[in-house]
């Protein structure tokens, strides 16, 4: 592309919603209910089979330049089948909202009268207390964190075996001591005692990983920077052939998923298939007989 060139658009909205960086004194926000809303409004129709687009891509001619010479690019989309009757679907079994997800997830463990800074953290360390671990156990231990103030500042305070008991039984417990202690002087040291806003900085702090990083993007500010991916999201996509090819792991997954799921309904598919994880679509023994895809699920019969 030229240096004078801007790429402006690209079929589906895919550029993130930017946010400057240490983005002011914002609450954390869940934007999830609206963006689901919005998305449910822009449903594509229900095409399902594989083709080919072509698709226009728009640029902003810099310093004067014009974009004579910028070809249409020729992209291969695929989605899968059914894709939308079955999120109808699952949407429909999720409706109560009573999955423990729904009252323990991350954007239920901090502390809303806290100050921003200190939510954000909040929202970070429980998700890296989240990781292989139930969100009750997960709620439990943020509780008992932010009974004594949870602060950048009070976790560096604390030594590493009162810390260890705060937080037991969560999964993996000794290394989530070392990752918190090490990822808390990170913070102090070079963002101010506030967690980073791409997910770039986020991935580089020990102890966290991708899905960690677009729900604290999406809890913490805002921002939804990509689909989080976690064990439930990784099996459920599966099982319903929501990626073109089996996929081996949540992050091959969520790349296959960023390929052809609307961008609106990225914030919406993890607390959605999460809490339909926990309760009907389960690991071992999923719920077939009380599931509304049982008819529309390639895995049904198998299980
Ligand atoms: S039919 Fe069974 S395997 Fe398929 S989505 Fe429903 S619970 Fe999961």
């Amino acid at each position: 592309m030229s240096a004078g060139l801007r790429m402006l658009t690209r079929s589906r909205s895919r550029s993130p919603r930017t946010r400057p960086r240490g983005g002011g004194e914002e609450p954390a926000s869940i934007p999830r209910r609206e963006v689901a809303a919005e998305g449910r409004k822009k449903h594509r129709p229900g095409k399902c089979q594989q083709k080919t687009q072509r698709l226009h891509v728009a640029y902003e001619a810099l310093d004067g330049e014009k974009d004579e010479g910028a070809e249409p690019l020729k992209v291969s989309t695929w989605e899968p089948q059914r894709w939308q009757q079955q999120l109808a679907n699952i949407r429909t079994m999720r409706s109560k909202k009573d999955a423990p997800v729904d009252q323990l997830g991350a954007e239920h463990c901090y502390d809303p009268s806290a100050p921003p800074k200190v939510r954000r953290y909040q929202v970070l360390l429980s998700l890296m207390l989240s990781s292989q671990t139930k969100d009750q156990v997960t709620a439990g231990a943020m509780q008992r964190l932010r009974a004594r103030g949870l602060t950048v500042d009070s976790i560096l305070q604390t030594d590493d075996s009162t810390l260890g008991e705060l937080i037991y039984p969560v999964g993996f417990w000794r290394s989530k001591v070392k990752f918190i202690k090490q990822t808390s002087a990170i913070l102090q040291q070079h963002y101010d005692g506030d967690i980073p806003a791409s997910v770039a900085e986020l991935v580089a702090l020990p102890g966290v990983g991708p899905k960690m990083a677009h729900l604290a993007m999406a809890v913490a500010w805002g921002t939804i920077s990509g689909i989080a991916v976690d064990t439930h999201v990784h099996r459920i996509a599966n099982r319903l052939r929501w990626t073109q090819r089996p996929t081996k792991s949540p992050e091959a997954t969520r790349a296959a998923l960023e390929e052809w799921l609307p961008r609106e309904l990225w914030s919406e598919i993890n607390g959605l298939l999460v809490g339909f994880g926990q309760q009907t679509c389960l690991p071992v023994h999923p719920r077939c007989q009380a599931c509304l895809n049982q008819a529309l699920c390639p895995t049904a019969q198998g299980l």
